[in-house]
């Protein structure tokens, strides 16, 4: 699977990132991006896409866990670094989404 978005919110360079993390998982992260995009930036001519870590870090984990990945929390903790959500909630889209 290849990602042709890349987030400021990866600190592994993301071919790592996408030999760690289970495609549809990432597929997932991609699309919430897609949905709640900030801001577009482009750097080195690749398109950058920005939204709220925190929020995105709460969705990766809700994710991961609906999909019965739970091993993969402590690798999505080291891989996004920021608190996940606000106060026990965040956004996607429209909703408030309890953590
Ligand atoms: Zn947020």
């Amino acid at each position: 699977m290849t990602l042709n978005i890349y987030s400021h919110v990866f600190e592994l360079p993301i071919t790592k990132v996408e030999t760690l993390l289970p495609s549809a998982l990432l597929e997932e992260m991609k699309e919430f991006m897609e949905r709640n995009t900030l801001a577009v930036s482009r750097q080195a001519g690749k398109k950058k896409i920005h939204c709220c870590t925190r929020c995105l870090k709460a969705h990766a984990l809700k994710t991961a866990k609906e999909m019965n990945f739970l091993y993969l929390e402590k690798l999505i903790d080291r891989i996004i670094e920021a608190e996940a959500g606000h106060n026990g909630y965040y956004m996607d889209e429209d909703d408030l989404i309890k953590i």
